[in-house]
């Protein structure tokens, strides 16, 4: 860790620039423009991940916009995940995915600014996750819930590398999202989890922590989760709500064990 990377000690007190909402229409630039336009573009023809967007040649005929302008469109898209760019023969812009992490990602620059702290989205994590699996319990298609929920009722693959865990980990959660039935929900409450999930491999990482140290808190995640899905197919919303709740004060335990502090100023990951 570089000294400008390390948190604030709490003597010092973090700058914050205020929140202020304002609704007043702002015109576009040119590159939004041609963005949404591309964004309308990919749904309208029913594009699925992978598949190419035109060349560049097409879109500057199609949009009568300059190369400055074409690119910078596409680079909105590009840091939003919503297409990549591959350079060289080949290669163009390719439709993307709609991955709520993204949207954590740009939410905890916002946060940055702002001032907000560790325990400001620990608590927010708690509440998002909580709701959602208390939606997911119930959906009202009891099969749905148990196919999506099937994957997780043992806790057989608490093994693995640990990247292979949290992938594992964030798929019970994306799962239990999904279930919720309610994509703005789904994308926005989940982009929390991610975000603190982000944090988790940042400290991992920082912390060169070895699978041994990582494997303790292991076990209590995959009982968690056998507990949570089984409330989840039984369509108890309470308990989920209240199982979800403890397993996330469960994981913020350990991050806290783990060193991320909970009067930090959140970072930009
Ligand atoms: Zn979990």
């Amino acid at each position: 860790l570089s000294a400008s990377t390390l948190p604030p000690s709490p003597t010092d007190v973090p700058h914050s620039i205020p929140i202020e909402p304002r609704l007043t229409a702002r015109a576009d630039k040119i590159a939004e423009t041609v963005a949404r336009a591309l964004a309308h573009d990919a749904l309208e023809r029913r594009l699925a991940p992978g598949d190419a967007l035109d060349s560049e040649q097409a879109m500057l005929d199609r949009f009568g916009v300059s190369r400055e302008s074409l690119r910078e469109a596409l680079r909105l898209l590009e840091v939003n995940g919503l297409i990549s760019i591959r350079r060289g023969p080949g290669g163009g812009a390719f439709v993307g995915t709609v991955d709520p992490s993204n949207l954590g990602r740009v939410a905890s620059l916002y946060y940055h600014m702002a001032g907000a702290t560790y325990g400001e989205l620990f608590d927010a994590y708690a509440f998002a996750d909580a709701t959602l699996a208390m939606r997911a319990a119930r959906h009202v298609d009891a099969d749905h819930r148990r196919v999506c929920m099937e994957p997780f009722l043992d806790d057989r693959h608490a093994d693995g590398d640990l990247d292979e865990y949290v992938q594992r980990h964030a798929g019970f959660h994306s799962a239990v999202a999904a279930l919720a039935d309610n994509r703005v929900l789904q994308i926005s409450l989940h982009s929390l989890g991610l975000l603190v999930g982000r944090h988790y491999i940042h400290q991992v990482d920082a912390h060169h922590l070895t699978l041994a140290e990582a494997q303790e808190s292991r076990d209590f995640v995959a009982s968690d989760h056998v507990a949570i899905a089984r409330a989840i197919v039984a369509g108890n919303h309470r308990q989920a709500f209240d199982l979800m709740a403890e397993h996330v004060a469960h994981i913020i335990d350990t991050l806290e064990a783990d060193g991320i502090d909970r009067n930090a100023v959140i970072e930009w990951v």
